[in-house]
């Protein structure tokens, strides 16, 4: 009698744990994939004043700065100082910095506050041989701190143009080092890359989509979001958007891929009219596994600003079903990062010295 009573003791304290910490996942509304701590030149939010703009709406966040640094040339604009890319044609330059800034930032937060971030590597050029390099040694100096790498960018109307030094390619075996030493590490890889050019020709080869899917092909065994999936300010949708998106998803060859929806740009485009926000709803219903919800924010200051792409998608989100809306908002998100963590935790144990740690 007083064993089983105790067994039942044990057994409702369980249920009740169990039941908080669902209580407590189920308490946010969404978690971020794609969230920019700091701008084009490197400032942004406080993260403990972001912590409150997540408030109690944002469970999760994939945080990182923005690896590109804008020149204030001054033999350009003068005293004027820009902040933003379109606002100048002086070079953007790698600054790796950005990861050591993100670095300290997670640290100066609590465990339990630590534990809503996943931070990301960034700092590094695509283009050169070394960056796999970068991001070992990151990893290296910064155990227990990051979960993956991006956002990063090969081809991006008006930006990868203005980038110094030699241009990012889909070919370059530079990133095929990337995508093998983050696949190998477990590290989630989100990747901003066109699926076209801006203002296309009639009948002309989409040669980045091409390039792209060759990519993907070569890397199975690393976890990759395709950011916006592929969609730009001036980049529309291809004709046939859906089906390249659906073309992929169908190709057991390519379930190592994901998309996210991020961007207000892109949410211009899935919500042009009902037709479009019904293919999109109907397209992620039928793939509920492959797509993640994120913001883009970069810096906010107001969680009105910070959720703004959120609040726009409540017409794609009212089409989506139950399960489908969840794994969108949180669930893909928890399985992916977690999978990271666990990954790349598991690779920092067997690299780093345990004096260094
Ligand atoms: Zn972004």
């Amino acid at each position: 009698m007083k064993r089983s009573f105790i067994v039942s003791a044990i057994a409702t304290a369980l249920a009740v744990t169990t039941l908080s910490l669902h209580a407590q996942n189920d308490a946010y509304e969404v978690n971020d994939t794609h969230f920019h701590l700091t701008n084009y030149v490197q400032e942004g939010t406080d993260i403990h004043e972001f912590l409150k703009l997540m408030g109690t709406k944002v469970g999760r966040v994939a945080l990182f700065g923005i690896p590109l640094q804008q020149t204030w040339s001054y033999g350009n604009t003068g005293d004027f100082a820009p902040t933003y890319y379109l606002q100048t044609d002086a070079p953007l330059y790698y600054y790796s910095f950005t990861d050591a800034f993100i670095a300290m930032a997670y640290r100066s937060l609590t465990p339990a506050e630590r534990a809503r971030f996943d931070p990301m590597i960034t700092g590094f050029n695509p283009a050169d041989m070394y960056a796999a390099d970068h991001i070992r040694r990151v990893l290296t100096t910064f155990p227990g701190v990051f979960s993956g790498i991006g956002e990063f960018t090969i081809h991006k109307e008006f930006v990868s143009p203005k980038v110094a030094g030699e241009t990012a390619s889909l070919t370059n075996p530079a990133l095929d080092r990337l995508l093998d030493f983050a696949g190998e590490v477990g590290l989630v890889v989100l990747m901003h890359n066109d699926i076209d050019m801006p203002f296309p020709k009639p009948g002309q080869e989409p040669y980045q989509l091409i390039q792209l899917r060759d990519l993907f092909l070569r890397h199975p065994k690393t976890t990759i979001i395709w950011a916006h999936a592929g969609l730009g300010r001036v980049v529309r949708p291809v004709k046939d958007q859906i089906g390249i998106v659906e073309n992929a998803l169908s190709n057991p060859a390519l379930s190592h891929l994901n998309f996210d929806i991020s961007w207000d740009e892109v949410a211009k485009y899935l919500l042009a009219t009902p037709e479009t926000t019904r293919a999109a709803a109907e397209l992620i219903n039928r793939y509920p596994d492959r797509f993640l919800f994120g913001t883009d924010e970069v810096a906010p200051t107001t969680q009105q600003a910070y959720l703004k792409v959120y609040t726009q998608y409540a017409p794609l989100f009212a089409q989506l079903t139950t399960d489908a809306s969840r794994k969108l908002r949180k669930g893909n998100y928890e399985r992916l990062f977690d999978d990271a963590r666990r990954k790349v935790r598991a690779w920092e144990k067997a690299h780093v010295k345990e004096t260094s740690r």
